[in-house]
């Protein structure tokens, strides 16, 4: 797993690599009113993209990789990805 996010400025599908982030522009305007979509989140483990929210991106809440093929559940400290222990 990729231990260390990199923060896209533009969205360019093609440099979406395991880990990369792209804060959506609309950032905060979209989903859940009280932890609404943030960013865009490249699975650091296998690369499947998903949205992630505000509490995501700040490390309140950990991602869980939405791929059936991958568990990769982790939590995002300022740019780092820190693996979530199974409990
Ligand atoms: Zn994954």
């Amino acid at each position: 797993m990729v231990q260390e996010l990199n923060v896209l400025t533009e969205w360019i599908p093609e440099q979406m690599e395991p880990g990369t982030v792209f804060v959506l522009e609309n950032a905060g305007h979209v989903g859940n009113n009280d932890d609404p979509y943030w960013a865009v989140l490249a699975c650091p483990e296998c690369g499947t993209l998903g949205l992630i929210t505000r509490r995501q991106i700040s490390g309140l809440l950990p991602v869980i990789c939405g791929s059936d093929q991958c568990s990769a559940q982790f939590f995002i400290r300022d740019n780092d990805v820190k693996v979530r222990k199974p409990s």
